[in-house]
């Protein structure tokens, strides 16, 4: 597989960055770590003649307590131990993100906007020619879901389910100017698949804020993948809360890594404030949420399997999120 050729821009402000990608409107990516989009490229899935390269923009990179740069390297924040402590959930799901090499290049950025993956869509051209492309890339028609409206491809990403639970926010910044979105409106649940986020064309994401109330909750993730050592999710929860005296004060539950869309399950959660989480009810919660989740055939396990394990890892992300919290 070769990469073909294509043209560097190098901007060095978001100005810039985002005045090169309305110039070639719809020819362009925005390249950051590039371990996501260049194999997709040497694959030739959705290939563009113009890359915009953020490594050069300042105001995309570092991190504080409060804030991560669009560029942040994976592995940077994984090695800030006051970090981690303080947010513990994110720091599971960094370590599990694909391997030390691939978190040394890989972003914030990338990551909350890498692309959905599918059996039938990670292959090479002459693979995808030799069945028929489909909706994603170069085709008309969907081989897991036979129909032509609706990608079902799945969301892989492992940091968006750990940031949905501390209630981040994303800044964006477009041709219009910039504005501050909830992560959750990131995603565009409503969309078809393919186009799966709320950004107008062009736009880029500068950075990801989180609220003075994220500080010390006690999280988790938890990861269902096939090798521990470097594998996408086939399923992602994570888990946020704070305890008074084994009541909950606050609780947030997310999942990735099933559907096109990671999810939070506030409208179960928020019921639960205010009393106990006992046993019964976190198995109720693991049922209802399974319930809603509908995994299908396009990943390694088989979508039954990854169905009856949510219920499992919310289960175990939960025993350890409340572990020493009881009155
Ligand atoms: C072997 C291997 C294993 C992997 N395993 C995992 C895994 O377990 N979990 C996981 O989550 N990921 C995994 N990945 C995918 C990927 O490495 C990570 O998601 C990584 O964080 C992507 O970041 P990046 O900076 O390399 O993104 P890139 O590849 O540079 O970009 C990804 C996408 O985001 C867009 N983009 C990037 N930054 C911005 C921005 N600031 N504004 C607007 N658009 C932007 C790009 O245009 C592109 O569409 C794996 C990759 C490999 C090669
Ligand atoms: S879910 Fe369907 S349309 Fe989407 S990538 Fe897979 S085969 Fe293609």
């Amino acid at each position: 597989m070769h990469l073909d050729p294509f043209e560097l821009h190098q901007p060095t402000t978001v100005d810039e960055a985002v005045r090169i990608a309305r110039e070639f409107s719809g020819a362009c990516d925005y390249l950051a770590g590039g371990t996501d989009l260049l194999p997709n490229y040497k694959m030739h899935i959705n290939l563009k003649p113009h890359l915009v390269a953020l490594d050069r923009v300042e105001e995309l990179a570092g991190h504080s307590a409060t804030h991560l740069g669009a560029m942040e390297r994976l592995g940077r924040l994984e090695e800030d131990a006051a970090f981690v402590a303080r947010y513990p959930g994110v720091a599971d799901a960094l370590t599990e993100i694909a391997t030390p090499l691939v978190r040394s290049s890989g972003t914030v950025g990338g990551n909350l906007l890498v692309e959905t993956r599918c059996f039938f869509f990670n292959q090479s051209y002459f693979w995808r020619a030799s069945l028929g492309f489909c909706l994603k890339a170069d085709g008309d028609r969907c081989h897991v879901v036979p129909q032509k409206e609706r990608c079902y491809a799945t969301f892989s990403g492992d940091l968006a389910p750990a940031l949905l639970t501390l209630d981040a926010t994303v800044e964006v910044a477009g041709p219009d100017g910039r504005r501050a979105i909830p992560l959750t409106d990131l995603y565009d649940a409503a969309g078809d698949g393919i186009r799966r986020l709320r950004l107008a064309p062009g736009e880029l994401v500068v950075g990801v804020d989180l609220p003075p109330t994220a500080a010390g909750l006690k999280g988790r993730y938890k990861k269902l993948r096939v090798r521990p050592s470097f594998d996408f999710p086939e399923l992602g929860v994570a888990v946020a809360g704070r305890w008074d005296a084994g009541s909950v004060e606050r609780l947030r539950l997310a999942v990735g890594g099933v559907e096109t869309y990671p999810r939070r399950f506030d409208e179960l959660t928020d019921g639960l404030v205010g009393g106990p989480l006992t046993e019964a009810k976190i198995a109720r919660l693991a049922e209802e949420v399974t319930r809603r989740l509908r995994p299908v055939h396009n990943t390694f396990l088989l979508p039954d399997y990854r169905r009856r394990m949510i219920g499992v890892y919310v289960r175990r992300a939960l025993a350890e999120a409340t572990e020493g919290t009881a009155a």
